[in-house]
């Protein structure tokens, strides 16, 4: 069977066809601030960072132990002298020599004539003598200086969003303070008579909007600052002025509804007077119909109002364009091969996002279901779904036992 919505006139474009036209037409910001380093958690960095410093700094042991010199292990088993400890942060200070070897715990720093620490556990303490066994293994539990990151060698990449390792390993290499790019201003909106907001009294006809709670937690990152403005109403003026006001003071607007071309869409007729518009019906299912466009230097996203087209069009297009628009290099979704337990109903012509809950068995396959009903305003099933089975547009549907692609949302990993 065909998806009758493959019977367009004009043909209807590809994620990928979207997502790279999407991509050649914006243009990243170039703004930056510098922040210290506990600020700059999910940050993109504007700098590529090189260590100042070899890390570790010194020479250290790896074990709470005893450091020795290898050139004393040459019979086995041995005895040597003990004559001092080094802490963590209070090195030995004296001069280790021949014959002699010193209390370390882990992390100080080693004698410079020890090359060698054996773990306490291993070793028969008798007063200041310390008898090492006749498995003594030399070179061992020494942390190298650089061994981990070399002075002047690679940190952390320019375009890297940075994570909690990320913020640790600056720390490490005393980086207090990094260049990012500023963080982007997001404004958001729905649009339609329908919409009423929480704690208004439902009546026939109205629903709630439940779209802002969608975008404004799925636009909860440290890169984007968003604006809620509000329900505006399926009326051309009204939606002109919030187009026009939003655009002067944003980065970015989103809004949900009103994308198609029924008779009260105005979306599109609006962005085509105050800026410039691209419409497209992409082979996505589902969320077909997307406005992209721009007002002035501000980007324009309208995704269609259902809930589900509205977070499947956010996730699939409009989260990697706003990623690049941060500064962020883009990664490709994670996609796992699984058996798919029940048949899946599909027609041929649009790719589709099939909310589906996966599970792991022991030997390491993964299998997956349908999460439930599959329409655009089901989003009961979006909730109780952990993954997309992601079937291509000329799949005609799935038999159970198929293996198909499933995408498991970020939550889950
Ligand atoms: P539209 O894209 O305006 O044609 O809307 C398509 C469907 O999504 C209709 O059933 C709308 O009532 C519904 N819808 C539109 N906006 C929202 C919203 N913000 N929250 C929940 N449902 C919405
Ligand atoms: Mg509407």
């Amino acid at each position: 069977m065909t998806d009758p919505c493959s019977l367009e006139k004009s043909p209807l474009l590809t994620v990928n066809d979207a997502l790279e036209r999407i991509s050649a037409a914006i243009q990243a910001i170039t703004d930056t601030e510098t922040v210290s380093l506990k600020n700059a958690l999910g940050r993109v960095l504007a700098d590529t960072i090189y260590s100042p410093l070899d890390i570790p700094h010194d020479r250290n042991s790896a074990m709470d132990g005893y450091a020795f010199a290898s050139s004393d292990a040459h019979e086995q088993p041995f005895t040597l002298e003990l004559i001092g400890i080094s802490w963590a942060g209070k090195p030995f200070q004296g001069r280790m020599q021949a014959g002699q070897c010193v209390r370390i715990f882990t992390g100080a720093v080693l004698p410079e004539q020890a090359d060698s620490v054996i773990m306490q556990e291993h070793i028969q303490l008798d007063g200041q003598t310390v008898h090492f066994p006749a498995d003594t293994k030399t070179h061992q539990n020494v942390r190298a200086v650089g061994e981990d990151v070399s002075q002047g060698s690679l940190l952390c990449e320019q375009s890297k969003k940075l994570t909690a390792v990320d913020l640790a390993l600056l720390a490490t290499a005393g980086v207090s303070e990094v260049r990012i790019y500023r963080a982007l201003n997001i404004a958001i909106f729905s649009t339609g008579d329908e919409l009423i907001a929480l704690g208004q009294a439902l009546t026939t006809g109205k629903i709630y909007d439940s779209n802002r709670y969608l975008l404004t937690a799925s636009l909860s990152d440290a890169c984007y600052q968003v604006t809620d403005l509000g329900v505006i109403a399926d009326n051309k003026h009204a939606l002109t002025d919030a187009f026009t006001a939003a655009a002067k003071n944003h980065d970015v607007i989103i809004s949900t509804g009103g994308a198609s071309v029924g008779d009260a869409d105005y979306v599109k007729e609006v962005l085509t007077a105050c800026g410039d518009v691209n419409f497209w019906k992409i082979a996505i299912k589902p969320g077909k119909p997307l406005t992209f466009g721009n007002i002035g230097e501000c980007y324009f996203f309208g995704l269609p109002g259902n809930p589900v087209s509205a977070q499947v069009t956010f996730q699939k297009i409009v989260s990697p364009a706003l990623k690049q628009l941060a500064g962020a290099a883009t990664t490709r979704p994670l996609q796992l091969i699984a058996t798919c337990s029940s048949s899946l109903k599909k027609s041929a012509g649009r790719q589709e996002f099939q909310r589906g809950i996966f599970t792991q068995h022991e030997n390491g396959d993964f299998f997956v279901v349908s999460a439930g009903q599959q329409g655009a305003n089901i989003l009961s099933a979006l909730s109780l779904a952990n993954c997309y089975i992601v079937l291509p547009s000329e799949c005609q549907g799935v038999e159970a036992g198929d293996k198909v692609l499933i995408e498991p949302f970020s939550t889950f990993l």
